[in-house]
């Protein structure tokens, strides 16, 4: 939207598969809380597309490359753009472990943040599905909002006596068995099956799950990742190569729609700033 309102020629390339596509609210960005993801993204598309100098493209972006002066794209359809500034707006894919049920219930009954939907579930019986460092983080952001937790380690429990020490005093409880289902009707969970056949019943449970780029390109024109696997960028979003900048998900771990499209507003006066002092 900066760009547009800035009369530079933009072309947006996307394959229509965001993150957050299967969970039906979205909550916590201001104005918009409790729409479905796809009623915010029809509404920002809608305003977008009044700026003339925007277009939109339907498809996959497979390949970039470095040109003289700038950027050439290559897409799924053989179509290839070029452009001076390249901004990727890409975000991750959530890396879902391969156990029965898991997928269905990906952000309708099995969740990631409590930001975003811990608010529906609160005083509801909890699972956390984690271990270690990542599972006594949630623990302790979810203990606000629910007394009823459970973690689930699916493995040998990592906690140092510290952490044990306040799990225990919170009375928050370990199951170790190993996870073989997560028992559902469309996506909402009734039961954690586990290994030896016993069954707990949840409401909801929180995961923290890995996640990759959902697009190699940045990676394969010389962009640099963090340790986390974030695309690495500076406070004005600016990637490790020139001209080539990142915002949303995929160089933010603090993934939130309100974060998404702060970095997408910024980066949109950084690179029209970067055109204006090239060409004035
Ligand atoms: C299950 C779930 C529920 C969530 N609920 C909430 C919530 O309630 N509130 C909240 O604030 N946040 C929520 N989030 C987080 C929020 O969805 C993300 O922070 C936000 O969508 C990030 O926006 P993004 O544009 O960076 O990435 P995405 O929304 O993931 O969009 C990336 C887009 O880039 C496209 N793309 C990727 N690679 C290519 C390519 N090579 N060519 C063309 N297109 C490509 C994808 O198809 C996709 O459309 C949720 C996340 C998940 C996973």
């Amino acid at each position: 939207m900066a760009l547009g309102r800035s009369l530079r020629n933009v072309l947006i390339i996307d394959s229509g598969l965001p993150c957050n596509r299967q969970t039906p609210h979205s909550y916590n960005f201001l104005t918009q809380d409790g729409k479905t993801p796809e009623e915010i993204s029809t509404l920002a598309k809608q305003q977008v597309e009044k700026y003339q100098t925007v277009k939109f493209y339907k498809g996959l972006a497979i390949r970039g490359t470095k040109t003289e002066n700038g950027f050439e794209i290559a897409t799924h359809a053989n179509d290839k753009f070029t452009a001076k500034k390249l901004i990727f707006a890409t975000g991750v894919k959530d890396s879902m472990p391969d156990i029965k049920g898991f997928a269905d219930c990906w952000g309708i009954s099995i969740i990631h943040c409590p930001y975003c939907h811990g608010y529906e579930y609160s005083k509801q019986n909890t699972g956390i599905f984690a271990n270690g460092v990542n599972a006594f983080h949630i623990a302790s952001l979810v203990n606000n909002l629910t007394d009823k937790i459970t973690i689930l380690t699916s493995g040998k429990a990592d906690f140092n006596s510290e952490r044990m020490d306040k799990l225990n005093k919170h009375n928050i409880k370990i199951i170790e068995t190993k996870i073989s289902e997560f028992e559902n009707h469309k996506g909402k969970i009734q039961n954690v099956i586990f290994n030896d056949g016993t069954k707990v019943s949840f409401d909801v449970v929180y995961a923290a799950i890995p996640f990759l780029q959902h697009s190699d390109i940045p990676v394969s024109l010389g962009c640099e990742l963090t340790e986390h696997g974030c695309i690495k960028i500076d406070n004005s979003q600016k990637t490790t190569i020139y001209g080539i900048y990142a915002c949303g998900d995929n160089s933010n771990m603090m993934r939130s729609v309100a974060n998404a499209v702060y970095s997408g507003n910024l980066t949109g006066a950084i690179v029209n700033g970067e055109l204006t002092n090239e060409q004035f």
